[in-house]
């Protein structure tokens, strides 16, 4: 009686590149629309990971106050 129409896909974005991405499980590389995504954000997770660890040996710089 009811001809309901076939659902369509959820949608995701691809948090690399804001690509929207169908969400089956053919996107073998979801939520990223790529493997190239998905190493793209690795890698910026990776980098953000070495920044934080090379920041903490900052040594601190301080008496510059003399009278
Ligand atoms: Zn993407």
């Amino acid at each position: 009686m009811n001809d309901a129409p076939p659902k369509p896909p959820r949608l995701v974005s691809c948090p690399t590149c804001g690509k929207p991405v169908p969400w089956t499980p053919e996107s073998r590389w979801r939520p990223f629309c790529s493997e190239r995504c998905k190493l793209i954000d690795l890698g910026a997770w990776a980098d953000e990971r070495y920044r934080l660890s090379s920041d903490e040996k900052t040594p601190p710089e301080s008496g510059n106050e003399s009278q």
